[in-house]
Formats: structure tokens, sequence, C-alpha cells
């Protein structure tokens, strides 16, 4: 997949309003200064457009950005605002909980966690509801370029462990967009579950497969 086309396709603030044409997407999910909107911008290279999900306004809502027809990243609010008041704070669980519990077209999730501050409260809740929805998780250990080489690896071998004992379907890897360090494995993970498409797809996308 080229994710260099992706290109900002509307916000939802409602499960009602989400793109009805989504065969299959990817959700970013993190606190908030995880590094969500500076992976977004590595891996698709362009500058704008996590920008894009944060303008005043947006920050709020489910932002999805598309690739090729029916194919979605899906820019989720960042979680742990302390100063948001506590009805959209509401509002904000019901819709991701809503969201994360209904979604069909949802292959999985991406989550950002900085590796100085790994597995906080909101973290784990997280990867709470999308195992009891099974749905699968790829981690992000951000800033990676933060710490040494043996600290890091420290880090993510303690992380995987933690994670192993709740769910051994978690993926983990390295992550730094300032040394763009662990790209291509980011993108291969994509690319598997964008590859997942379901069958009953319209003759013309299948037309190259026969
Ligand atoms: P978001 O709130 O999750 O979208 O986080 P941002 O992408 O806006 O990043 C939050 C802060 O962390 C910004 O100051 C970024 O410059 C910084 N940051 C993000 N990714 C990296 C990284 O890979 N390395 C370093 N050193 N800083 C980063």
């Amino acid at each position: 997949m080229n994710y260099s086309q992706a290109v900002f396709y509307k916000s939802a603030n409602a499960l009602s309003q989400l793109p009805k044409d989504s065969l299959a997407e990817i959700a970013f999910a993190g606190r908030s200064n995880a590094g969500k909107s500076s992976a977004l911008n590595v891996l698709t290279n362009i500058k704008g457009l996590a920008k894009t999900s944060k303008t005043p306004g947006r920050t709020q809502l489910i932002n999805y950005f598309s690739l090729t027809p029916g194919k979605f990243l899906v820019d989720l609010p960042g979680y742990g605002f302390a100063k948001v008041p506590l009805k959209i704070k509401e509002h904000w669980n019901k819709l991701i909980a809503s969201y994360l519990e209904t979604r069909n077209p949802l292959r999985g999730v991406v989550l950002l966690m900085d590796i100085r501050h790994p597995l906080k409260e909101h973290d784990q809740q997280m990867i709470e509801w999308l195992s009891y929805y099974e749905i699968p998780i790829h981690i992000l250990l951000t800033k990676a370029d933060k710490l040494n080489t043996n600290p890091a690896q420290n880090v993510f071998l303690q992380i995987r462990k933690e994670l192993a004992a709740i769910n051994t379907d978690i993926d983990i890897q390295l992550f730094s967009s300032l040394k763009r360090q662990g790209l291509e494995q980011l993108k291969a993970k994509l690319d598997l579950w964008l590859s997942d498409v379901p069958q009953d797809v319209p003759a013309e996308h299948n037309a190259q497969d026969s």
C-alpha cells in the first residue's frame, strides 16, 4: 500500500457519521502527546495530514483518511487530556467504545505509547477493551530515540512480557518518527491488515485475483 496517497476524508462525532463504504480500516489510538500525529505524518510522508486532526474542533472527533477506495486510516481522539470537561470525556468514551464494539471493517488498532511512559491506566483500559472485542493490537513504543539502544530494548522486552500475560496476540515494536525507526515493520503490519477484505466485495474489486 502506498500510504502517501492518504487524504482527509471526513470527521465523525457519532456512529451514524462513519463512512458506509469502508471495507478495511485501521485505527490509531493513544494518550495525547504519545506521538500519534508525528507517526501518521511519517507513515504517509504528508506533513499536514495529522494537522488536519489537530484542527480545533476536530481533535475530539474520529478522523478518517482515505488510502484507496474502501480503505482507511482512522485517527481516534487522543485520550488522557486532564482539562477536558467530564461530559465530553463521557461522550468520547461512549463513542470510542461503541466504535470498537460495532465497527465491522476495523481490522486492527495501532496503539501508541511513549516509551518513557508506557502502559498508563488509559492504555491498559484500551488494551482490555480491544482484547475483549478480539481486535488485533499493534503497539508502537514511540520516541524510541529518547532512550539509548539497551534501555529501549529493555523496556520493549519488559512491556512485551507484561502484555503477553494479558493477551498473547499483541504485537509490539520500537518506533521513532524522528529517526524513521520501525517504519517498515509498521507498514508490513498495516499492509497485512488492509489486505484482509471481505469476500463479498463487488466483482471489479476481485478481477485482478482471478
Ligand atoms: P500526539 O498528541 O499523540 O499527536 O503527539 P505529537 O505527534 O504531536 O507529538 C507530541 C510531542 O512529541 C511533539 O513535541 C513531537 O515533536 C514529539 N515527538 C513525536 N514523535 C517523536 C519522536 O519519534 N521522537 C522525539 N524525540 N520526539 C517526538
